[in-house]
């Protein structure tokens, strides 16, 4: 999709040899659970943009329960306290999410947030959800829908209802129908729109992001990949300054797991695609534009407050209505963590490490909280993704792909 325009430029519905008119298109008739792909969408969007989190907020990461009494568990079941917001994005940390939705934006607001975004499928039941933070919903998104929802960040906020065509023509060249206008309607601001591309970012580029397999060589991508249970459904939805794409691996019309794939193929698939087309259309490297809405400021990674000196520091992107103004009271006390030892004797241990360890979580070696995406080892990727190119667009009366799911998902 082409994020300015709301133009679909291409769709796959199915792959192998077309044998029948109107099948099954999956990408707009089969619904399917999005999985992490709505962490950004239905909790850090809302929340970045109504002014309640930053990129910076530190949310702990720790077990957590539902209001049902069901556990949220990271995928293994390991915690790393304290945790930045671009950190939880990165590594698709599923208790982050959650409590940003329930704490930061409400289930009901979230809810209103995604049908901005577009989707249709949405239900009653998702209305007041927490699971949802997570992609757990009852029905599943089409995965047009979902592009259009990561179109609107790429397209600086504003929502295009997708176009699948611009104009009918009579045999004498006269209009019957004009498409060429989409609807439009902003979502969030651009500064939201921004901060999260920049977030995503390091979801391709960051040392433990999940979408490392869809790093572009020659242009700057944004992504956010998602896992529903057992893999029934691989996700990445993604966009270049370009364009915006989602891939849906499935996995199998019948929900069926997909035990031993390997489970970056898809993002391999995308970075194919978004390859393919930039060299043919011999599109320029570009940045993604920074809005005059957003500015740097140097941040404590410990309390997301205006570092000082004895703070350990980043730069941090912030929107201009909503920028630390209080700094941080500094750490010649203890910082939080070490109260939780008690053990007067290592006061060496509570005189502050200043500057080292900028990620606030500091160790959890595989740091992978919730993303059993990371770059798992290679072989089983994309056999049998060839011949994906003749699938175009018919609709059809979808005799599957709709039937619920509602079982609640990881990463
Ligand atoms: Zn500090």
């Amino acid at each position: 999709m082409d994020q300015y325009t709301g133009q679909v430029k291409a769709i796959v519905g199915g792959r192998g040899e077309k044998k029948s008119s109107l099948s099954l298109n999956r990408a707009t008739d089969s619904a399917r659970q999005p999985g992490s792909c709505f962490k950004i969408l239905a909790a850090y969007a809302p929340a970045l943009n109504e002014g309640k989190i930053t990129l910076a907020t530190t949310i702990d990461d720790e077990e957590y329960e539902y209001k049902n009494g069901q556990s949220v568990n990271n995928w293994d079941k390991k915690y790393i306290g304290p945790t930045r917001v671009r950190y939880g994005i990165e590594h698709s940390m599923n208790v982050l999410a959650v409590k940003t939705l329930t704490d930061y934006v409400g289930e009901t607001e979230s809810y209103d947030y995604l049908l901005d975004f577009g989707f249709t499928t949405l239900t009653e039941d998702d209305k007041y959800s927490q699971a949802k933070a997570l992609g757990g919903i009852t029905n599943g998104v089409y995965n047009i829908e979902m592009t259009a929802a990561y179109a609107a960040i790429a397209n600086g906020g504003t929502y295009m209802k997708p176009i699948l065509y611009t104009q009918v023509l009579d045999h004498e060249g006269n209009v019957l129908l004009d498409n060429t206008t989409p609807e439009t309607h902003e979502v969030l601001k651009d500064s939201t729109a921004y901060l999260l591309t920049s977030a995503m970012e390091d979801v391709v580029n960051g040392a433990g992001g999940t979408g490392g397999s869809a790093r572009l060589s020659n242009m700057p991508v944004a992504a956010k990949t998602g896992t529903s249970q057992e893999s029934r459904d691989l996700w990445i939805s993604a966009f270049t300054p370009y364009y915006t794409a989602s891939v849906w691996g499935g996995g199998y019309d019948e929900h069926k797991t997909m035990d031993r794939l390997s489970q970056n193929w898809h993002q391999k698939l995308w970075r194919n695609i978004m390859e393919r087309i930039q060299d043919t259309k011999g599109l320029e490297y570009k940045d993604f534009e920074i809005p005059s809405s957003v500015e740097e400021k140097t941040v404590c990674t410990k309390t997301g407050l205006l570092a000082t000196s004895s703070c350990p520091a980043i730069t941090e992107y912030f929107s201009k209505d909503n920028v630390p103004t209080k700094s941080c009271s500094g750490h010649y006390f203890a910082p939080s963590e070490y109260y939780e030892k008690d053990d007067t004797e290592s006061s060496d241990e509570t005189t502050p490490a200043t500057g080292t360890d900028s990620s606030g979580a500091t160790s959890s070696p595989d740091s992978s909280s919730g993303g059993t995406t990371t770059e798992p080892a290679a072989g089983g990727d994309s056999g049998g993704t060839t011949g994906t190119t003749t699938g175009d667009t018919d609709t059809s009366g979808s005799t599957t792909g709709s039937d619920t799911e509602s079982g609640s998902t990881t990463q």
